[in-house]
């Protein structure tokens, strides 16, 4: 359409959003669907910080507050960071946005020139190269296959950066395969990054609470102090909180940059809700046992479905550290045929043959950038997530 902007031309939509809305369609036309293609816990929101909402809707906290979020949230955002992540930020380096998908954006949206490079390890949550094509910039993905755990090898990293690199997004633990870097893992990419001064760092911590196995959460600024002064924290709320519909997430870096990305929020939200903001406070200031008993349902559901899916023809499944996703090779599947004789040639027919068949909803790799995979969520009831894997052993079965 000639009247749309020309950067639509570039730009998706996002593609777990739509498989969700697909599922949801096909459950309300009546048919037998499991959805396994949503990005959010299956828990409420913890009832001390649903009560701290309703609390300030009590009390009137109806109105506007400051561009960057309240200073009584931004402290205790400086708190989080300093007893979880050791590092020591200040009120003004602390900006709040609507979700994390926000805060990202809006610092793509005030850093990124034409032709400005991001580096965005694949496979990658899905709106890192939208956004940042959004923005005017050029998303450059590095591959990072199974048989290095999904992880950014220091090598290609070291390939990928060019004069024009400005940020490269580090995702731990990651969304779609659910790995995340060790310290020492951690370090030799931050070694790299030493070497070249004009690489941003952007982290994407969203999941940092949703580790497993007593694995050792780690953020690159933590790891290397000599990278702070170049790197965004992002973290948020909407995973280990269980609040992905309240609407907040949040970053800490230098001032300028935060400053910046305030002007552009300045010009589009405004803010979070302020009912968010407050409940916001009470979740970081607040008992977080929660975590821990949400992590033990998560931990083996994990396992359950790594277990069941490497029971599946022509499946292959890691166990990854953190997150509540999988992410499975569907490479022995490639090349066979359904019973209604169609040839699987793709990760995307794969996931179609689930849901035509089976009505199980999953998001094909190639919409996170590698392929042949497909992404599943495992927040979901444990009892579902059982029947859902046996129709993938069964659909899988039926293949020649
Ligand atoms: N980053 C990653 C890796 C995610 O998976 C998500 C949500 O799916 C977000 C950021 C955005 O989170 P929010 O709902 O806070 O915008």
């Amino acid at each position: 359409m000639a009247f749309l902007a020309d950067v639509m031309k570039r730009v998706k939509p996002s593609a777990t959003a739509a498989a969700g809305m697909l599922a949801r369609k096909l459950k309300t036309e009546g048919r037998d669907i499991i959805s396994l293609s949503a990005g959010e816990p299956d828990f409420n929101t913890p009832q001390h910080i649903v009560d701290a909402g309703k609390a300030a809707i009590d009390r009137g906290e109806i109105r506007y507050t400051d561009v960057m979020g309240m200073l009584e949230l931004r402290k205790a955002i400086c708190e989080k960071f300093k007893r979880e992540n050791d590092l020591d930020y200040t009120p003004d380096q602390i900006t709040v946005g609507c979700g994390g998908k926000q805060t990202l954006f809006n610092a793509l949206f005030a850093s990124l020139n034409p032709g400005d490079e991001v580096i965005v390890p694949a496979p990658y949550w899905v709106s890192y190269p939208d956004m940042a094509l959004m923005c005017g910039g050029t998303p450059i993905f590095v591959k990072c296959p199974a048989e290095k755990g999904f992880k950014l090898q220091p090598a290609d990293l070291e390939r990928a950066i060019t004069p024009k690199t400005k940020w490269l997004v580090v995702n731990s633990p990651s969304n779609p395969t659910g790995a995340a870097y060790s310290y020492d893992e951690m370090k030799k990419i931050t070694d790299v990054l030493v070497k070249h001064p004009h690489v941003w760092v952007m982290t994407d911590d969203m999941y940092e609470h949703l580790v497993f196995d007593g694995f050792k959460f780690v953020t690159p600024a933590q790891v290397e102090p000599k990278l702070k002064e170049r790197t965004l924290v992002s973290n948020g709320m909407s995973k280990a909180y269980c609040m992905t519909g309240w609407r907040l997430g949040f970053a800490a870096g230098p001032t300028e940059l935060i400053r910046a990305m305030n002007i552009v929020q300045s010009q589009s939200t405004t803010h979070t809700s302020t009912i968010a903001q407050f409940a916001a406070v009470a979740a970081l200031r607040g008992p977080k046992d929660f975590i821990a008993k949400n992590n033990a349902v998560f931990k083996q559901r994990r396992d359950l479905v790594v277990s069941m899916l490497n029971q599946a023809k022509g499946l292959q499944c890691a166990t990854p550290e953190g997150a509540f996703y999988v992410y499975p090779s569907c490479k022995g599947v490639i090349g066979k045929q359904t019973p209604a004789g169609k040839t699987i040639k793709t990760d995307e027919d794969f996931a179609i043959y689930l849901l035509e068949t089976e009505g199980v909803s999953v998001v094909h790799g190639a919409a996170f950038g590698l392929s042949p995979f497909f992404r599943i969520s495992y927040a979901t009831a444990t009892e579902l997530l059982e029947e859902a894997c046996q129709r993938i052993q069964r659909a899988c079965g039926a293949l020649r």
